[in-house]
């Protein structure tokens, strides 16, 4: 397992964490199974929290911690609100620990968080005061956080300096974090890339994306592992893990890559900026030709058709649209053209529909 710097704090993380919100609710041994053998892997980071799994996360995975918080980056999380008190956050923290069946947590996120949360945070009587109180009593060991704020208001919140990790989304078809990501590397933060794999839909093949690894990848998941590992400021890609299988893969994949250089990852990100150049040149899913009087999901057919055109995700495409609401779908298109004149980009929607009930209807 290749091990890298977690930010300032002195820790080795394994390249590869787990989010254990994806554990088996229904097979109890089989989710301590799946923990057990991640820390034979030398998988050393683990994220939970309380509410994941219909409450069950954190139970399904105590059984493969075995108690074993010292040596293991162990995340607990808890969000901020207006009723936040330091009594009720670090009653939070205990009751994590808890139920994990562990005395420390090397790291606990502030969850669910964005720019607009910090007075929330570090009012007085508030959060941070928890956080504090449980870091002295060595109750846990580091503050990260979680969210889906804007970059540009998560830049400002690891500007705070309250921040030794953000957990953030990124992965080939969402780079949105990337500027945040670099900063956090010049300001010395951990950066755990969650959604690595794009909530599943990197796990569809693409010859084009495979392509962008140097030397190949063997399939587009150990692409999209890959591609947020070459980002030197990434400090492990956090994928959602529920069977031993998709664990050994994604442990062989992570020892497989022999690494990549700036350049390298600079001519991969220049590559996904012309496909999304690319994509722009299609729908940009604007929504002026809503609503179809028809029930049609233009924006949402175009979308499905754009990420197999340009991305080759030509299966997963295909499987999102047998799975859509038959009046949503391009082949319940009447070609009545009210909808064209409203579009910006001049689009020619009735064409376009056919093609998509035709390339990924098979109609
Ligand atoms: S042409 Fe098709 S998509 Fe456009 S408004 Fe008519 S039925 Fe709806
Ligand atoms: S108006 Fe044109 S670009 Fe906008 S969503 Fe409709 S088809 Fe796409």
């Amino acid at each position: 397992m290749q091990y890298r710097p977690l930010g300032k704090t002195g820790l080795q993380v394994s390249a590869l964490a787990m989010g254990c919100m994806r554990l088996p609710q229904h097979d109890p041994e089989l989710a301590a199974q799946v923990v057990d053998a991640a820390i034979a892997a030398g998988v050393n980071y683990f994220e939970t929290t309380r509410g994941y799994i219909n409450g069950r996360c954190q139970h399904l995975t105590a059984p493969g911690l075995k108690g074993r918080s010292r040596g293991l980056i162990v995340s607990g999380k808890t969000g901020v609100g207006e009723d936040t008190t330091a009594d009720n956050y670090f009653a939070e923290i205990e009751l994590q620990l808890e139920i994990l069946g562990v005395d420390y947590l090397e790291f606990y996120q502030v969850g669910w968080f964005g720019w607009d949360r910090v007075p929330m945070l570090t009012k007085k009587g508030g959060a941070l005061e928890a956080l504090d109180k449980a870091r002295s009593q060595g109750l846990i060991g580091h503050i990260g956080f979680t969210g889906h704020d804007s970059p540009e208001n998560f830049t400002k919140v690891i500007e705070t300096g309250i921040f030794e990790s953000m957990t953030i989304p990124y992965s080939m078809l969402n780079r949105a974090y990337a500027p945040t990501i670099a900063r956090a590397g010049e300001l010395g933060v951990g950066v755990v890339a969650m959604c690595p794999v794009a909530g599943g839909m990197l796990a569809s093949p693409s010859p084009q994306l495979q392509a962008l690894i140097p030397g190949g990848a063997h399939t587009t998941a150990a692409a999209a592992l890959q591609f947020v590992l070459a980002n030197h400021a990434v400090s492990c890609a956090c994928s959602g893990m529920n069977t031993l299988e998709m664990l050994a893969e994604n442990v062989a994949t992570v020892n497989a890559f022999a690494g990549a250089s700036a350049d390298d990852h600079a001519r991969m990100d220049g590559i996904l900026d012309e496909f999304r150049t690319l994509g722009a040149r299609f729908c940009t899913a604007c929504g002026y030709c809503m609503t179809c009087q028809h029930g049609v999901d233009i924006p949402g057919n175009f979308g499905l058709y754009n990420n197999a055109r340009v991305y080759g995700l030509a299966g997963w495409a295909k499987g999102q649209y047998a799975g859509m609401a038959t009046e949503k779908r391009a082949d319940a298109c009447t070609q009545c053209g009210e909808c064209e004149p409203k579009c910006p980009n001049t689009l020619p929607i009735r064409a376009q529909l056919e093609a998509v009930a035709r390339e990924l209807g098979g109609g």
